[in-house]
């Protein structure tokens, strides 16, 4: 027996022969588990190490990551999977800090979760007397998540959790921060005081009902529509109300859009997709049904050119935070309440004879499905040398297909973009990916917590520089020995790896890295599968033998520098300087 377990064991040895006392460690853990909450995604140290270990001994996951940030991502995107909040343990001030990113990430997207993380002694926080790692993490913490509370007092360990829960699912979903001072976790009381004191939360994301006047409204603008469309976002794969939203598809006939992780909600070689024709419905759809879908920078905030002439559209917008609706544009319709209930309700009003949408409408979004299908299916099929990311993404896109229940997540600037639109899926929540806010760095935490919450193969699809910011975690994918395989887009920069310094000088460009970089030997260093893949062949087989045999692997994927394009497709995004050109 290690020496570490030999500690655990004698502490736990401890704990029982005083049963009649608890703690604050044994409270939290007791409080998460009896709200089953059976995993902890984190990094240890100084004052929540015995936290982990305890929680450990006491039959939890927790999986140990290398940083905060990427152990707040899988966090988050258990959130997501599973509709429990994901939690996330950190050391105080720079580890809060670190995981801080993550929770604000979480509460952008409306993913639940919890970072708890251990503080230094709020009397000399508060004083500003200069603590071990001293911040005053709560008032950091509260403009950035949906909610924020500090525990005092052991006997309150049972309530803080059961609000963070509630706090983190109910409504529209989001982070929601958990202080635990030091002292707190090792404040003792009477075991049975503290197991009454601890909140199974009851119903914790209630159902939210839409009015009834709402739902006819909503019908009475869809009814009158001659271009409908149907978007869905990611709020409503969170809902996991599968069946009837694709019934409502279905038996509507009305063509629909899925956001990039709602993709799979209906397979994307659904009939009534109308992905490969997308400019063409947003501009000119009539009516649009929006379905846990914002109207933000991913949806050009509904207007301007490419939603068509102004006034020409009206929107029914669902979603459970009321606050959403006329966020950019006027919304006709507003059905208010969880998706799953709004969508059941407007079910219930299509039943019976409902209109199908208009032929002419449905012939023109397949025309231009089938004409930017096939443009696409020749640049997949592209054999040159070395790949670009179609040819190589062409590979990728079969394997999905072949294999519908592995998870794919997708992070990186043209590595995305192209990844998006040429990688179909065809089950729910299978597709993780950068978000509302396009950030870089969720690749490795989302695997993670792919592969730890669901137990299914994880394809991770990252570009060179995307995967940089949670690269060390492949030691933590070895360590757990997840099903993760990793595709690293190596073009040897960022966006492109041709960039020049226009000075001559010896530095390189700013968005130059190493070329030729082997990332397969990060890998192979802790013990998992490293490949290197020049050709559409070397990968495929790569990664069929990864996912074939479940174990960690790194390929590394070598496509020209010169393939990327700035900023991948919102290059648009860049300020462009009046003065100077670039090199
Ligand atoms: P996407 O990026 O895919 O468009 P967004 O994150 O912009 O998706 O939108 C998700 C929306 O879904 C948010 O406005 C959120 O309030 C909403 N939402 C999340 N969960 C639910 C739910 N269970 N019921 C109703 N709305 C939800
Ligand atoms: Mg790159």
């Amino acid at each position: 027996m290690s020496a570490m377990a030999q500690s655990v064991e004698a502490k736990t040895n401890e704990a029982a022969e005083t049963e009649a006392l608890t703690d604050g460690f044994h409270l939290v853990i007791d409080a998460l588990k009896l709200n089953d909450i059976n995993t902890i995604y984190g990094v240890p140290g100084i004052p929540i190490t015995d936290l982990g270990r305890f929680a450990q001994a006491e039959g939890m996951r927790v999986i140990s990551f290398r940083h905060e940030q990427n152990a707040g991502n899988a966090a988050a995107i258990a959130g997501f999977l599973t509709q429990k909040p994901g939690v996330c343990l950190t050391v105080s001030a720079p580890g809060f800090l670190n995981g801080l990113t993550a929770l604000a990430n979480a509460t952008t997207n409306c993913f639940p979760m919890i970072l708890i993380s251990g503080s230094s002694e709020r009397e000399i926080v508060d004083l500003q007397q200069g603590d071990y790692e001293e911040m005053d993490q709560l008032a950091v913490a509260r403009p950035l998540c949906k909610a924020a509370y500090r525990v005092l007092h052991a006997e309150d360990i049972g309530i803080a959790v059961a609000r963070a829960i509630r706090a983190a699912v109910s409504g529209r979903p989001g982070g929601v921060y958990l202080d635990l001072p030091a002292q707190l976790l090792g404040q003792v009381m009477d075991a049975e005081a503290g197991r009454q004191s601890l909140v199974k939360v009851v119903d914790p994301a209630p159902r939210q009902l839409p009015a009834p006047d709402a739902v006819a409204r909503a019908l009475e603008v869809l009814k009158g529509a001659e271009r409908p469309l149907i978007i869905l976002g990611k709020g409503a794969a969170y809902a996991q109300a599968d069946a009837d939203i694709r019934a409502l598809v279905e038996k509507s006939g009305i063509p629909y859009l899925p956001m990039s992780m709602a993709k799979g909600l209906l397979p994307d070689d659904h009939p009534q997709s109308a992905g490969p024709a997308r400019s063409l419905v947003l501009k000119e759809a009539d009516v649009v049904v929006l379905i846990g879908a914002r109207l933000n920078w991913l949806l050009s905030h509904g207007k301007g050119k490419a939603w068509g002439a102004p006034g020409t559209k009206r929107f029914i917008q669902i979603d459970i935070e009321p606050k959403e609706m006329d966020s950019n544009v006027e919304i006709a319709a507003p059905v208010v309440g969880d998706i799953g209930s709004c969508v059941s309700a407007l079910l219930r009003g299509i039943d019976g004879e409902w209109p199908a949408p208009p032929a002419a409408w449905i012939d023109a979004i397949r025309e231009r499905k089938e004409k930017n299908v096939a443009k696409m299916s020749s640049k997949l099929l592209g054999n040159s040398l070395p790949m670009d990311f179609h040819s190589a993404l062409g590979a990728l896109r079969t394997i999905v297909k072949e294999r519908p229940d592995a998870i794919l997540v997708n992070e990186g600037a043209n590595t995305l973009d192209f990844a998006r639109s040429i990688i179909d899926m065809y089950q729910p929540r299978k597709r993780l990916d950068v978000g509302t806010w396009g950030i870089m760095g969720i690749g490795m935490g989302a695997a993670v917590a792919a592969a730890v919450e669901t137990g299914k193969p994880v394809l991770a699809v990252e570009g060179d520089s995307a995967f940089g910011f949670s690269g060390m975690e492949v030691e933590t994918i070895c360590r757990y020995n997840l099903p993760v395989c990793v595709v690293v887009f190596n073009n040897n920069g960022i966006y492109r790896g041709c960039d020049v310094n226009p000075t001559g000088g010896s530095d390189v460009a700013p968005t130059v890295f190493v070329k030729d970089s082997r990332y397969d030997k990060m890998m192979e260093a802790f013990g998992g599968i490293g490949a290197h893949a020049t050709t559409p062949d070397e990968l495929s087989r790569a990664v069929n033998e990864a996912m074939d045999s479940g174990k960690p692997t790194l390929i590394n994927a070598v496509i020209d520098e010169k393939a990327g394009t700035e900023s991948g497709r919102i290059g648009n995004l860049n300020p462009q300087s009046a003065v100077s050109k670039k090199a």
